[in-house]
């Protein structure tokens, strides 16, 4: 007779995670401080403030009766649609449920005991969360103004390293890299080093975004991950997607189930794809944003860096209790304290008045 439970077994490497923490639900939020979800907004993760690309809703209102049938695995007119995009062949592009479930891909491929992974301080978690999961040893290069040091990302590569993450724009912080920089950082990882950039945000950045495509076409070890959840309103969807070479993509499909994306997600992913005009109402709304809460930050004396994304980091001090205080007054904003920004919050931009609402609240907290 023992006394050891199931949950003794659970693997040391899935024991020791800490779960990702997702921004809170509007109903959560609502229901805990009496308030209809109407009267909540949330500005917690990077969510597009206009909605959904309308041409995407189009879509999927015509292709409601066809879910009982399962997706098309290989999701084939997307991946058509998507190379055609990108002028590159059907076979260099791999598909997920969100870009999240590509960086798991990655670990599966490329992760595990002996091996090493290099990220930056204040890289979106994700990678860090993989590596812990697979084994994978973490080399982290300190932060220059809260972006990548690719300098030092670069010189922290080991023999046992497998994958670098770049992160553009980065996820926090909202920090930019460009063409120069990351033509000079390729040059200086070797060819069985896997490079990803992960551009969740580059259809809606608000700074130049390199060369990816060419980057990826020119070279093996580069993989470009894209997600349809910022852009094009579809978060609640799951699907993104990679491109990479012929070998690459093939060995990134092996792991996947075979009905990872789901049929919704690939018919609204489709139609997004030719909505220039929500991407450009987006995108004007994200400069306008970032605008404004430049100039009230400024004007509150609180420190931001400039971003590229959908969203904005500034120091408030004692970021969760902020968040806290934000939430209790219907405002959802994200604390940073897992990243190693306990004075930070990351507040998503939304719509003007939602933007302007919670300055207002952010005014009044802190006189
Ligand atoms: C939002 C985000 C993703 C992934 O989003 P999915 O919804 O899984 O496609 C990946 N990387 C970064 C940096 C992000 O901000």
């Amino acid at each position: 007779m023992q006394n050891k439970k199931i949950v003794d077994w659970v693997n040391a490497s899935v024991g020791r995670l800490n779960p990702y923490q997702p921004g809170r639900p509007i109903e959560e939020v609502a229901r805990e401080i009496g308030l209809a979800p109407e009267q909540v907004c949330k500005l917690a993760s990077n969510e597009n403030a206009l909605g959904v690309s309308p041409l995407a809703v189009e879509a999927m209102r015509r292709h409601a009766e066809d879910m009982h049938l399962y997706p098309d695995g290989s999701a084939h007119y997307l991946r058509r649609k998507v190379a055609g995009e990108f002028g590159v062949e059907p076979g260099q592009v791999v598909f997920g449920a969100g870009s999240n479930e590509l960086l798991e891909f990655i670990g599966h491929c490329f992760m595990g005991p002996g091996r090493s992974i290099v990220v930056s301080q204040y890289a979106f978690v994700i990678y860090k969360l993989l590596a812990l999961m697979f084994g994978s040893e973490i080399v982290e290069t300190p932060a220059v103004e809260l972006g990548h040091d690719l300098d030092a990302m670069a010189a922290a590569v080991r023999p046992d390293t497998r994958v670098v993450f770049v992160c553009n724009p980065n996820n926090p912080t909202g920090t930019f890299l460009r063409e120069r920089e990351i033509a000079a950082f390729v040059e200086k990882i070797p060819s069985d080093v896997l490079i990803v950039f992960d551009e969740a945000y580059a259809e809606i950045a608000l700074e130049p975004m390199p060369d990816t495509r060419q980057r990826v076409l020119e070279r093996d070890n580069c993989l470009m991950l894209r997600t349809f959840s910022k852009a094009y309103g579809l978060a609640g969807l799951r699907i993104g997607f990679g491109i990479g070479s012929p070998d690459l993509i093939a060995a990134l499909e092996k792991p996947r189930q075979p009905f990872n994306t789901n049929r919704m997600a690939q018919e609204a992913a489709v139609a997004a794809l030719d909505d220039r005009d929500f991407l450009t109402r987006t995108r004007e709304l994200c400069l306008q944003s970032r605008a404004y809460f430049e100039e009230q930050f400024k004007k509150m004396e609180l420190p931001c860096v400039r971003t590229a994304g959908n969203f904005i980091l500034v120091q408030t001090g004692d970021g969760a209790k902020i968040a806290k205080q934000l939430s209790d007054r219907g405002v959802i904003v994200r604390p940073v304290v897992p990243y190693g920004l306990p004075e930070h919050i990351r507040i998503t931009f939304g719509t003007m008045e939602e933007n302007q609402r919670v300055i207002a609240e952010l005014r009044q907290m802190l006189n």
